[in-house]
């Protein structure tokens, strides 16, 4: 057998593109909300992937899961049909207001199909005159370049050349900003029911049911982007129903394969009819691997049990939240829902929030951030009430430190 190279931080520098900055350790190992780096330090995760690792990390239904569709067969690409994604797809609109299924690898591009379905949509069913799509300022949808121009943080999408046409932003949470640019030239509106990227801030109710109304008015698809607040991650499998509205198309992503890349749109039949043979594809879309782990994800998730526990969880790092703000002052509020949670800093830590980070990985534990003002938590879905506890110990000594460094 040859020798495994060994492997350095410092080679990120040599052999990849700049685009990412990522932290100093090397992880090499999980095991539930525990991380271990090449030194052997423990880190407890709070993070989950970025709202990813919805089982923790190796997850025993998902290796079981994954080891034996390795041992039966990885690809055919859509040329066939498989198993699993079929099984997958089966459960999906079991459980939720879907018909239709279409399966991508990745959050961004499961908006991407979703775009260009209402797009197809509009067309066929209206006319050239109905394209426009609205969406939020802050919104996050992805990285492809359609995705990013549809979502209003305009530094991700400047710089690229020629923007895709037709897209307008508006005020998150403000009906009457919306109001204002619909009409029946709106093709779509895409927006996530809970903004993860831009700060975790949750839809309001009544603005959401607004936007719903908007959208009957004016003939146009309503989009919710579920990548991040999909699949248990707010408390039930999808955040739309926590909400009094049902949207027409829905992405998923992230938690969506535990791991696994995979993402999938969800729709009506009447709407998916527009996506005719050709229309669209993926090489690896449904591949039978990643929707093996996901169909193994959902039968854990998708039950009573794991959901209300994600309530409970909830619950518990709100208390501890609270406990550390109650000593230090430092959160003006603590928002989000479910396991999608984020402790906004107030006036005195303001744009500080890598600096928690930083700190909470010297004290071992991952933390997200959402923007440069929110400390962000997606831990996984089944973290237990020990992790918990002991991160939380973790990360009042981290804050101890910034607040220190702060004095
Ligand atoms: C992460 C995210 C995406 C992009 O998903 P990728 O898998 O990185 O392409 C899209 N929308 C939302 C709401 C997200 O949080």
């Amino acid at each position: 057998m040859s020798e495994v190279m060994s492997v350095t931080r410092a080679m990120f520098d040599d052999v990849m593109v700049p685009n990412y900055n990522p932290a100093n350790i090397i992880p090499v190992r999980g095991e539930g909300s525990r991380v271990w780096d090449q030194d052997g330090r423990e880190y407890i995760d709070f993070a989950g992937g970025i709202a990813v690792s919805c089982l923790g990390h190796c997850h025993p239904a998902m290796v079981r899961a994954l080891t034996e569709q390795a041992n039966k067969l990885w690809h055919l690409s859509n040329v066939m049909t498989n198993e699993p994604a079929l099984r997958l797809a089966k459960k999906l609109v079991d459980a939720t207001f879907a018909e239709r299924v279409y399966f991508a690898n990745s959050g961004a591009e499961a908006n991407e199909a979703a775009l260009k379905l209402a797009r197809r949509w509009a067309l066929e069913e209206h006319g050239e005159e109905k394209q426009e799509i609205i969406a939020f300022h802050k919104g996050f949808h992805g990285r492809t370049f359609f995705t990013v121009t549809v979502g209003g943080q305009p530094a991700y999408s400047d710089g690229f050349g020629p923007k895709p046409g037709g897209i307008s932003h508006v005020e998150f949470n403000n009906i009457e900003s919306l109001e204002a640019v619909m009409s029946s030239r709106t093709c779509a509106v895409m927006i996530e029911p809970l903004q993860g990227e831009g700060g975790v801030v949750p839809g309001e109710d009544k603005f959401l049911q607004g936007v719903r109304d908007l959208c009957d008015r004016h003939n146009a698809l309503l989009i919710f982007d579920e990548v991040q607040t999909g699949f248990g991650r707010t408390g039930s499998l999808y955040a739309y129903e926590q909400t009094s509205v049902v949207p027409d198309i829905l992405t998923t992503a992230k938690a969506l394969g535990g791991g696994f890349p995979i993402g999938a749109m969800l729709t009506t039949q009447a709407i998916a009819a527009h996506l005719k043979p050709g229309t669209h594809g993926s090489t690896y879309g449904g591949n039978p691997l990643a929707c093996a782990v996901s169909e193994a994800v959902m039968d854990v998730v998708n039950t009573p049990e794991v959901l209300q526990g994600v309530k409970e969880r909830e619950q518990w790092f709100r208390d501890a939240l609270a406990k550390i703000n109650d000593k230090y002052d430092v959160f003006s509020e603590v928002r989000g829902r479910g396991l999608l949670l984020g402790a906004a800093l107030n006036d005195k830590y303001k744009g500080k929030a890598r600096d928690f980070l930083t700190a909470g990985a010297e004290e071992g534990v991952m933390i997200l951030v959402a923007g440069m003002d929110v400390l962000r938590f997606t831990p996984s879905l089944v973290i237990s009430d020990t992790d918990i506890q002991q991160g939380m110990a973790r990360l009042e000594k981290a804050v101890a430190r910034v607040v220190a460094a702060n004095a």
